[in-house]
């Protein structure tokens, strides 16, 4: 069982937490725990990376490691201090437009591809497609815009 679900094992370790560790940790620190719940799939909610996520007791756990969360954390703070509304963020904004590019470009593949398969298509035509949407979207695989947690010196800004 714990060889077959590795994944959950890690999300749960990762999680921590108190009640997370079912017996007595041995003295070299290695949190050993036992998975035998459903795990699930989520999107951290500050990376938007999939994660494994156990369907245990009490709060579900909304990111994929401490750190995270941490950084989710300052950046609420930070949002807060500039007099942001609550679900507003800072986001860079070459980080952002470089997204926008990206999903521009999967925007025009999408148009392409439903012009190309008008009619009739054959699989050839449905594989062709199939390339120019996947060449698309894997750029977009590792795209990532999060929220800024602290502010950048305006010393750095000017250089
Ligand atoms: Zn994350």
């Amino acid at each position: 069982m714990d060889a077959a679900q590795p994944a959950g094992e890690v999300a749960a370790a990762e999680a921590g937490g108190p009640g997370q560790c079912p017996g007595p940790c041995p003295s070299s620190g290695y949190h050993s725990v036992t998975v035998t719940q459903k795990t699930e799939i989520a999107h951290c909610a500050w990376c938007g990376r999939a994660f494994a996520r156990s369907g245990s007791q009490g709060r579900r756990a909304r990111y994929c490691r401490r750190s995270h969360r941490q950084r989710a954390f300052e950046a609420r703070c930070l949002a807060a201090r500039m007099g942001l509304a609550s679900g507003e963020a800072l986001v860079d904004a070459d980080a952002l437009c470089r997204l926008r590019d990206g999903l521009y470009v999967l925007e025009s593949a999408l148009d392409d591809v439903e012009v190309d398969l008008r009619g009739r298509p054959g699989p050839e035509d449905y594989r062709r497609a199939f390339q120019h949407l996947y060449a698309a979207a894997a750029p977009l695989r590792d795209a990532c815009v999060e929220p800024a947690a602290v502010l950048t010196p305006p010393a750095a800004e000017a250089g």
